[in-house]
């Protein structure tokens, strides 16, 4: 049974309870609201089991297949990967033969451990992997996540979870069938000032958050054929891609899910790159209480912020969502908090959680209810009309 709100209903005292007895508070290395807030609970012991079994060979590191060699897998996941305490790259999945070759000879792979799309499936027989994770062009990842998980394949799927929210639904069937896990890469869930904005907003430290503006945008140049302009492959432009990001800001700063909302989408000037997918679109979340968030994404300008008013304080993050170099400030000061890996530590969260039969913070339900919420807003900018959620 899915349950997308399930994130802000669920025990967070018991849970914390639980969790302080499992990792010791601070051994998590995350704030604990924010774990709590995300959790769910059903559990997957069998496959824990199995995986456990599996791993044995690098000292009950998992192993993990990258699937789609593209710049996130090359220049972020790959590197990470090489950081990891208890997963490491066990394998690889490409369509392009030289790319195989050079990450064989890189990572030193074994033959037995590279596959293509169309020896995909094969992965089911290979004890060395534990963990796929889709980095394919959104319009892939449910075809893709649905066949890992047949495999019996514990899962990672990349942000957006999928274009549509029957895909997402697809993709949970699959993985409660098969009795494996599903997380999503929200790898701002690993990152401290992202977590602090957690701890500001859920925990009132400055009161009840009333406000909240959140961006992100970037110049969208190069191919004009590429698939992130391509309906059916990116699902839609910058809101799929870069607006998640504020979607998901919004929430994990309120802790609870919005109620409804308006949308509008920009002027359209460089109609050669967006005859499929918008150029930008502005948003407003309503929360229960009555707080909004304004929220805006463009492939046509630079901007990452996410911030906050609440009764007695402020806080603001810029640049908010990228790899490194996060900065932070309060009404009382710059937030002093360290640059961390963000892919190695969501990598090894997952693969933790399995290995001590745990449930992740960033499961695919949550990835599914953002993309309820993206279907919302496209709603909301196609009529014109104020749409309420039911999450
Ligand atoms: P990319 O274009 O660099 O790579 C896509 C890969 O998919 C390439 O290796 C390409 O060869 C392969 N591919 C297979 N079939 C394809 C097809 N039909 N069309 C196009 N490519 C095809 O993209 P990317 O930036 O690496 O993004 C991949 C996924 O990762 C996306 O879902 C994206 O949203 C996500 N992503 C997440 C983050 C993050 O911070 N979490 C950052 C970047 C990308």
């Amino acid at each position: 049974m899915i349950q997308t709100n399930f994130f802000f209903r669920h025990n967070r005292r018991r849970f914390l309870k639980d969790l302080s007895l499992a990792f010791g508070a601070t051994a998590v290395g995350v704030p604990l609201a924010s774990f709590a807030a995300s959790c769910q609970s059903s559990g997957s012991e069998k496959a824990a089991t199995q995986t456990q079994q599996t791993g044995q060979q690098q000292q009950q590191k998992l192993g993990i297949a990258l699937v789609g060699l593209g710049r996130y897998a090359t220049h972020q996941l790959a590197p990470a990967l090489q950081e990891t305490e208890h997963c490491y790259l066990a394998g690889i999945v490409t369509g392009t033969p030289a790319k195989a070759a050079e990450w064989k000879r890189k990572y030193n792979l074994p033959d037995k451990n590279i596959y293509s799309y169309d020896t995909y499936d094969q992965i089911a027989d290979n004890p060395d992997i534990d963990i796929i994770y889709i980095v394919l062009p959104n319009g892939m990842h449910a075809e893709y996540t649905i066949r890992g998980a047949k495999a019996r394949k514990h899962l990672i799927s990349e942000k957006p979870m999928a274009t549509s929210a029957e895909d997402c639904r697809r993709m949970l069937q699959a993985c409660q069938e098969n009795n494996v896990r599903l997380s999503i890469g929200y790898r701002l869930h690993f990152e401290p000032h992202n977590q602090r904005v957690m701890e500001l907003g859920q925990q009132q430290i400055y009161g009840p958050v009333q406000e909240i503006e959140a961006a992100d945008s970037f110049v969208f140049s190069g191919d004009p054929n590429a698939w992130r302009l391509d309906k059916e492959l990116a699902g839609g432009g910058p809101l799929m891609d870069l607006g998640i990001y504020c979607v998901q800001g919004a929430i994990y700063t309120m802790g609870e899910n919005p109620v409804a909302v308006t949308a509008k989408y920009g002027n359209v000037t460089r109609p050669e790159y967006f005859d499929e997918v918008e150029q930008s679109i502005n948003w407003q979340l309503e929360f229960p209480g009555g707080a909004r968030a304004n929220c805006r994404t463009s492939y046509n300008q630079n901007e990452g912020l996410l911030s906050a008013k609440a009764e007695k304080g402020w806080w603001r993050l810029e640049p908010a969502y990228s790899y490194s170099g996060i900065k932070g400030e309060t009404s009382e000061g710059s937030m002093e908090l360290p640059q961390v890996n963000q892919q190695a530590r969501q990598m090894d969260d997952f693969a933790r959680c399995i290995l001590e039969n745990k449930e992740t913070r960033v499961p695919g339900e949550m990835g599914l209810r953002d993309v309820q919420i993206l279907e919302a807003i496209y709603q909301a900018a196609e009529t014109g009309e104020r749409v309420e959620l039911k999450l």
